[in-house]
């Protein structure tokens, strides 16, 4: 008798332990939350994410994402993909974090994945070629082509548009710095972009582009983590809150010339 009431509670004891590990969004063991960690991003989106003269990955987000690892004690390197990939890769298991500017706001993009505490607050506007006599969205017309960068908030709304017969095209491009081209040539009559970025590209070529209208939308910049990894996303903001706390975020800011 005794013997058996050994073997159920042996019994029990491995069905409780595996259902505590099976439920919950996986086995904690299955994310990676330290040591060399691997950021994803798309570099045509500056200030945020570039390639520099040297040809290395940099910007904001290589800054503060870097500076938040050394705080927490890991490390991250960066790999430039298609922001339509971005998601997919942390899904896939083929990165750890995404750092591209992305808008945590987005409903879908948050059953997919868990973003960090939001770091900037932007928006979407209306960049067209120097002298264009559009004034926004509400300028477009139905023979119009519209440009924005696939994947992206932009990009949805160039194809809303389309849909309700407001324009003719959403010509959608794997990189920002070819929408700009597309503007400046007048290939496209305008490009839905985001408002840091349309700036930094405006700077960059005064008198060929420019930006009109009101920002069309509230998007909420954050980093993002595969889906359920609570302790990688943890060590993020709290290592945010730190740089916010000393400073760094305001250096960085003033580094990458960003309001
Ligand atoms: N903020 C936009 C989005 O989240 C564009 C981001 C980007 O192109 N890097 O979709």
């Amino acid at each position: 008798m005794k013997k058996k009431l050994m073997v159920l509670m042996l019994a029990v004891a491995m069905i409780a332990t595996f259902a505590m590990t099976s439920c919950g969004g996986g086995d904690a063991a299955e994310f990676k939350t330290d040591g060399e960690l691997l950021a994803v991003t798309e570099a045509t989106f500056p200030p945020f994410d570039t390639v520099d003269d040297e040809g290395n990955i940099a910007g904001f987000d290589m800054d503060l994402l870097s500076a938040i690892a050394e705080d927490q004690g890991f490390t991250v390197t960066f790999k430039d993909i298609g922001f339509d990939s971005l998601i997919p890769a942390l899904e896939a298991k083929e990165a750890d974090i995404i750092a591209a500017g992305m808008n945590s706001l987005d409903p879908e993009r948050q059953e997919k994945v868990d973003f960090s505490t939001p770091y900037y607050d932007s928006g979407l506007v209306v960049m067209v070629k120097a002298g264009s006599d559009i004034e926004g969205v509400d300028s477009f017309t139905s023979d119009m082509k519209i440009a924005s960068q696939i994947g992206t908030t932009g990009a949805d709304e160039a194809l809303a548009l389309q849909e309700d017969g407001k324009i003719a095209e959403s010509v959608i491009l794997d990189k920002f710095s070819d929408v700009v081209l597309q503007v400046k040539n007048g290939d496209v009559a305008a490009a839905i972009i985001d408002l840091p970025v349309a700036k930094n590209y405006v700077a960059k070529q005064p008198g060929e582009v420019e930006l009109v209208g009101d920002v069309l939308n509230a998007e909420a910049y954050a980093f993002a983590v595969q889906k359920g990894n609570a302790e990688l996303l943890e060590k993020i903001n709290t290592g945010y809150q730190n740089m916010l706390d000393n400073g760094t975020v305001d250096e960085l800011k003033a580094k990458w010339e960003m309001d």
